[in-house]
């Protein structure tokens, strides 16, 4: 079912989602089953799996020689989203991006998601490949998430690449984007970004997950600030609890979001990480509380495999 349609379903009642990764190659299957099952009780509408490309590394290969080789540590989105979909009977919907893809390679991709009965995709810029500054397209891929999305669009309207082809059927995805509540790390400001997230949805975006935020507020305002814009498709706020001390200063540093001083202060003061990690359970409970009363229809949380604490954070907020 679309994301848009669990959303109408609920009529109104606050429902929980999550968000995995692939394992990393060489690892089986089990654990992912073993992270979901714990967060089965909340029915959840939907669990997103990311996408994650190739990465270079570089090997010695003797004589003072260095081999750059294409890594691919966590493969499976596809394959793993077809099997949850088949163990738990629930929306699997797989991080589509367009760095490392040609157009082609997204077609062929979205035929293959679309044979397998996934009818919602999240369509995804990227970021730059590991050790290089700027994203770069791939030859002949899609540079923005926007122009992803009108390729998905396409797909739905019955326009696939090769305009020889005749009576081609339709695809009926919905589609999820990207939003940030702080401004995307690369936008020259706030404004520019938000202009860019319309013309996600004016292509034909279906809804809005939101970067993770610590402080209600800048999504209360992001919503106010999309919707006087004209962006009216439902807007999923996704959320990560802090669990380590280190936390404090990578979050900011690879996601560009603050982090509120009486956060800070309750981190800093903490003895260890078991600490820490009960701060940012607490923290994210009382977020997640606020934005029920607020009638927010899916909290979305980046439970990136570890089911305890997000367990934890929904049963305290919805006490
Ligand atoms: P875009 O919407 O294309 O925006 C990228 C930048 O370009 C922004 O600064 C924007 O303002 C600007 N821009 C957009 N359109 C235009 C235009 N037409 N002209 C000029 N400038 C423009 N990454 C992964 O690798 N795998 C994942 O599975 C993944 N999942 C994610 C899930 C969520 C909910 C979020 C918030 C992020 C996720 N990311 C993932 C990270 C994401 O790929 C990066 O944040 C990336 O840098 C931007 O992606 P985007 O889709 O927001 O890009």
């Amino acid at each position: 079912m679309k994301v848009t349609e669990h959303i109408q379903k609920a009529k109104g009642k606050t429902q929980f989602s999550f968000e995995i990764l692939p394992p990393l190659k060489g690892q089986n299957i089990q654990g992912i089953f073993d992270s979901i099952t714990p967060l089965m009780e909340f029915k959840p509408p939907f669990i997103d799996v990311t996408y994650h490309r190739e990465e270079y590394e570089y090997r010695e290969a003797g004589n003072g020689l260095w081999e750059k080789r294409v890594v691919r540590k966590r493969p499976g989105t596809v394959g793993i989203c077809s099997a949850i979909q088949s163990k738990f009977k629930v929306d699997a919907i797989p991080h589509i991006l367009c760095g490392g893809f040609s157009k082609e390679d997204t077609e062929n991709f979205l035929i293959d998601l679309d044979f397998l009965g996934i009818d919602n995709v999240v369509a995804l810029r990227g970021d730059a490949v590991k050790n290089e500054t700027y994203f770069k397209p791939e030859e002949k891929g899609n540079k923005y998430a926007c122009d992803l999305v009108q390729q998905i669009q396409n797909l739905n309207d019955g326009i696939y690449l090769d305009p020889e082809l005749e009576n081609t059927s339709k695809t009926d995805f919905c589609i999820g984007v990207a939003g940030y509540p702080e401004k995307h790390m690369e936008a020259p400001n706030f404004d520019t970004d938000l202009k860019y997230l319309k013309q996600k949805i004016d292509k034909g975006a279906d809804y809005i997950i939101t970067q993770m935020f610590f402080d209600n507020q800048k999504f209360f305002d992001f919503v106010k600030s999309c919707r006087e814009i004209g962006i009216d498709v439902p807007i999923i706020p996704g959320m990560k609890p802090l669990a380590t001390l280190s936390q404090l200063n990578l979050l900011p540093q690879r996601f560009k979001v603050d982090l509120p001083d009486t956060l800070v202060a309750e981190v800093q003061k903490a003895k260890d990480n078991t600490a820490v990690k009960e701060i940012g359970i607490e923290w994210c409970a009382q977020q997640t509380k606020e934005l029920i009363a607020a009638g927010i229809p899916i909290v979305h949380y980046y439970s990136m495999g570890k089911s305890e604490n997000i367990k934890q954070i929904i049963k305290r907020a919805s006490i």
